[in-house]
């Protein structure tokens, strides 16, 4: 917007430009030769354009509009269109006095904008100028008709060079989005990114040819560039509408309205196709297709972004509104084109704002997906998160299992749990036996509370009712036989009806941090212990400490053998 606003006063004063007075519209009729002017009566000199295409569309300039102001214009400048030919016929008190006519193969000069001028024939004495456009494809090329002067035969005459700037500009933030779309679309895989891709890309088209950047690349007919012309106005509808039906998805809009919806952009598929055909017939039906397809097609649109609404999309809000945008656009091009409306630059501005717009609401929109993915790959990693805590937790009594002591042994070795306790119960068939296996099940609940330990000491269930204990820090030997005994009491104070005590037996076997110790030999040698422990009466722990010897250096061992030697032989 800011830079339409830019743009607005630049187009305005790029070149004084003096408008038509009247309009006439009337059937084929020779123009050249013995030009066959309009009847007084026929012309129209109400301040609005012509309406329609007629075979012959008159336009006439009288020469109080230039002369009173001084200017002596060169030129006429108007829009570019489709036409058999154009006489320009400069009149006098008695008559037509010279006359000038062109056909579409003689335009080729190109101005800035989507505009072409013809030289004027020599004004001199003159009472005004007629100008006969036969065969006018677009009334655009009559209602936008102006004279200009051009001073040095290089100036431009239609936008100016700033004009042309913030276009190029324009286009720049344009191809910004399409860069990252590729990128999106590796993220995403939707084809909604593809559908932004192609609508961004001809948006692009569009402002290239509509601004008459184009020819400073490459040079084009008047016909192809008319084509063209039609074209890059519908062809980024058609993409728009499928990015709106892919994005929403077919089950947020109404079965009859998605079909309208698709009805339409084959529809302006064919227009497309007809406008490239070179058919003169297929002219006034496509002429008016082509103005008129956009407008359904933007309601459709406008209504299924209502629907996806309605379903809780609040995204589809945006959606609403930069079609509303598109919708306004595409009505006032129509309303000029039909005739029913003149307007200056101001016009093309606000329609480049709109689809400008509605591509920059198209990459809020991915990027809005975007978002919403990262938060559910978040959501899912969570949750694979608890998952995996839960493989790893023992169902019965909710302290870490077998499973999770092996994954993370190695990971605790390196945090310096350096001792490990195996920790059987004595004699735990007898209690199942006796008492009932629940019971038994509420005594490894409550030696599980006892072990599961804290930041330095974390117990495992690692099957039945025996449990291992990693530990860190000092004075392991006495804090596992606090735990050993702790089981005991806990018991004896929380499980009712057991008579006897229930002792556990325990191996401990400690290795200095530094000593690489496999899970395996460290678990064997406490169980080794443990076996022990049992052996010798249960209810005790027997714990050993894995000393490491460090090789002696080569030096040391030299040295070691000289004094050796020494001694002997003394
Ligand atoms: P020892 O002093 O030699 O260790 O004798 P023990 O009876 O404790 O050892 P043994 O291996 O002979 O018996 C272990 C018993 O633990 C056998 C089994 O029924 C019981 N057991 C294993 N898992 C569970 C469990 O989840 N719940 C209950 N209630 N009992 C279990
Ligand atoms: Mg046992
Ligand atoms: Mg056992």
């Amino acid at each position: 917007m800011l830079l339409g606003a830019m743009l607005v006063p630049q187009t305005a004063s790029a070149a004084p430009a003096v408008r038509a007075s009247c309009f006439a519209a009337t059937g084929l009729v020779s123009a050249v030769d013995h030009p066959r002017l309009p009847a007084r009566g026929d012309w129209i000199c109400d301040g609005l354009g012509p309406r329609g295409t007629p075979p012959v569309s008159w336009v006439f300039f009288t020469p109080d509009d230039f002369a009173s102001k001084g200017l002596k214009p060169s030129h006429f400048v108007t829009d570019i269109a489709r036409f058999d030919r154009i006489s320009l016929i400069v009149m006098d008190a008695s008559g037509p006095l010279r006359s000038r006519s062109y056909s579409m193969d003689d335009v080729s000069h190109f101005v800035n904008g989507p505009k072409f001028a013809l030289p004027l024939p020599d004004m001199q004495g003159s009472t005004g100028l007629v100008v006969a456009v036969e065969r006018p494809w677009a009334p655009v090329i009559a209602s936008r008709a102006s004279l200009q002067v051009q001073e040095k035969p290089t100036d431009a005459l239609g936008w100016s060079e700033d004009a042309m700037l913030v276009i190029a500009l324009l286009l720049g933030m344009m191809l910004t989005p399409l860069l990252y779309h590729g990128v999106f679309h590796r993220i995403l895989r939707e084809g909604y990114v593809l559908w932004q891709i192609a609508s961004a890309t001809s948006v692009v088209a569009l402002i290239t040819i509509h601004s008459g950047l184009v020819h400073h690349i490459v040079s084009l007919g008047m016909e192809t560039t008319v084509q063209l012309s039609m074209m890059a106005l519908l062809v980024p509808m058609v993409f728009a509408s499928g990015f709106l039906l892919s994005y929403l998805e077919a089950e947020a809009i109404p079965d009859g309205l998605c079909k309208l919806l698709k009805t339409l952009v084959i529809a302006s598929a064919l227009t497309l196709t007809f406008i490239a055909l070179p058919f003169a017939f297929l002219r006034p039906l496509t002429a008016a297709a082509f103005l008129l397809i956009p407008i359904p097609l933007a309601a459709a649109a406008m209504a299924s972004a209502g629907m996806a609404i309605r379903s809780g999309r609040r995204i589809a809000w945006a959606q609403l509104l930069s079609w509303a945008a598109l919708s306004m656009a595409y009505t006032f091009n129509a309303l000029r084109g039909f005739g029913f409306a003149t307007s200056d630059g101001l016009v093309d501005i606000g329609f480049f704002g709109a689809i400008t717009l509605h591509v920059a609401v198209g990459v809020f929109a991915v990027l809005y997906r975007v978002d919403i993915m990262r938060k559910e790959r978040e959501r899912v990693n969570a949750r694979l998160d608890a998952l995996t805590n839960l493989i790893d937790l023992d169902p019965l009594t909710g302290i870490f299992n077998r499973r999770a002591f092996e994954q993370r042994f190695v990971e605790l070795r390196s945090d310096g749990f350096h001792a490990l306790a195996v920790v059987d119960l004595d004699h735990f068939k007898r209690i199942n036996d006796k008492f009932g296996h629940s019971t038994g099940d509420r005594v490894l609940q409550e030696v599980a509370s006892v072990l599961a330990g804290d930041k330095d000491a974390i117990g495992f269930r690692m099957g039945g009712e025996e449990f291992v204990v990693m530990m860190r820090g000092s004075q392991i030997q006495q804090r596992a036989e606090q735990l050993r005994r702790a089981i005991t009491i806990r018991i004896a104070n929380e499980v009712e009806g057991i008579d006897g005590p229930v002792t556990a037996s325990m191996g401990l076997v400690e290795s200095p941090p530094g000593g690489a110790s496999s899970m395996r030999q460290l678990y064997s040698h406490a169980d080794r212990l443990l076996y022990e422990a049992k052996y010798s009466g249960r209810n005790r722990l027997i714990s050993e400490r894995i000393q490491i010897f460090e090789p002696p250096s080569r030096e040391r061992r030299m040295k070691d053998r000289r004094d050796a030697d020494r001694r002997a032989e003394g």
